[in-house]
């Protein structure tokens, strides 16, 4: 038997150009080579072994929920089988992981979303544990065209591959996406004040809320902002959107955009000009608020504005704000989660929101198939002597095997 040399070349030179810890250490141990110009990662001997153990896992983890491991090459191909099988084998015949290149591509059709996100949580905690990572985990995340997404995050570095914003809870360690469902109410500053009277106060030129707090000398807390949009319906008519958030939030356009879509059948949400709003809302910019506003607008609240106790909120009429504006006595309008988190924002457990950064190593979005094809995945069904079985869920996405490998030599941030 003959002896051979395994690659592996060890430098103590981090690669130039590059912050990535992952790469960087990838590239000291003499598992990887960087090469700058392209941005690819070539994984050597020894790196090739740390990639492999990830699709091994990331198979096994996938198979061991019921995702049969399939190689057909293409959406279209997988699509094909599902449509040949699923009439005999049912859920065998519907969903399916195929391992493309370095990423671990993931196609499952399902009769209901509640299916659709129980077997995304079911893979997502399978890969966590398989990979033995208890730094990485999942996070809901909000994104314009699917029902829900859950994205496989670690928290890194800025500069890191994959990096995005996010926030952590220094308290519980909850990690989450600027657009994450929140999914509880905060705590409202003056909950134990008596409800005042509402009054209308000359406040000119306050048309931002930095404004408005330093002429009536209130914190942001106790403030109501309002932002208009507009939305389009089935047939084309563009209808104003009015969507309230508590001052210090800030509103969420993927969340509002979700919800407007769900609940009013409206899409295509956008920012209208000072023109646009004039004609569809009247002369109110800058001075809009949920009390008084016509009824031909569509408005949706907040839940940080659950329970919110004099606050302050636009008058509808230019110039003006109205002091002691409580939910629900002075406006009820239809409450959804619509904001987004910031820096300070309190978790659910109370602890603030901090600002990080989280690499995306994998995502699974659930979507609503509507029609025969939304130009990703054809829509699964098939007839048999029950009737007809529909499959309009799509549980759509994919794990990055080289990401994963990188997080898990990258260093903590
Ligand atoms: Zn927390």
């Amino acid at each position: 038997m003959s002896e051979h040399k395994t690659l592996l070349p060890k430098t103590d030179n981090p690669p130039a150009k590059v912050k990535d810890s992952g790469i960087i250490n990838l590239v000291k141990a003499g598992k990887a080579v960087y090469n700058a110009k392209n941005g690819e990662l070539l994984f050597l001997p020894e790196g090739e072994l740390a990639l492999r153990e990830v699709k091994t896992v990331l198979g096994a983890s996938l198979s061991a929920e019921g995702f049969q491991r399939v190689d057909c090459a293409s959406d279209d191909a997988i699509f094909s089988v599902a449509e040949r099988f699923a009439r005999e084998w049912r859920e065998a015949a519907r969903s399916f992981c195929e391992e493309r290149g370095r990423e671990f591509r993931i196609i499952s059709w399902d009769a209901n979303a509640g299916s659709s996100f129980a077997k995304a949580e079911r893979a997502m905690k399978s890969i966590i544990s398989g990979l033995g990572e208890s730094a990485f985990v999942f996070v809901e995340d909000v994104a314009p065209d699917a029902e829900r997404t859950f994205v496989l995050a670690s928290r890194c570095e800025a500069g890191d591959v994959g990096g995005r914003a996010g926030f952590f809870c220094e308290s519980c360690g909850a990690l989450r996406f600027p657009d994450s469902p929140f999914g509880y109410t905060p705590r409202q500053p003056g909950a134990e004040e008596p409800e005042g009277v509402p009054e209308d106060v000359e406040t000119p030129m306050a048309n931002t809320i930095a404004e408005l707090c330093s002429q009536l000398s209130i914190d942001i807390s106790r403030t109501l902002k309002a932002m208009l949009y507009v939305a389009a319906d089935g047939d084309s008519k563009r209808h104003a959107v009015a969507s309230f958030v508590r001052g210090d939030y800030n509103l969420s356009m993927n969340k509002l955009a979700r919800w407007l879509e769900r609940e009013r059948g409206l899409t295509g949400l956008r920012s209208a000009d000072k023109a646009e709003l004039r004609e569809l809302i009247g002369e109110v910019a800058g001075y809009c608020g949920p009390v008084g506003m016509p009824s031909h607008v569509v408005t949706v609240g907040d839940l940080s504005l659950v329970g919110s106790k004099n606050t302050v909120a636009g008058a509808n009429r230019p110039g003006y704000h109205r002091k002691c504006c409580c939910h629900p006595r002075d406006f009820d309008p239809p409450i959804a989660d619509i904001a987004q988190a910031a820096a300070g924002t309190p978790c659910s457990c109370g602890g603030p929101y901090r600002a990080c950064f989280a690499r995306e190593l994998g995502r699974l979005a659930i979507i609503g198939l509507s029609g025969a094809e939304n130009g990703k995945v054809k829509k699964l069904s098939y007839r048999d002597r029950d009737g007809a079985h529909d499959f309009p869920f799509l549980l759509d996405g994919s794990f990055s095997a080289e990401r994963i490998t990188v997080a898990r030599h990258s260093d903590a941030p």
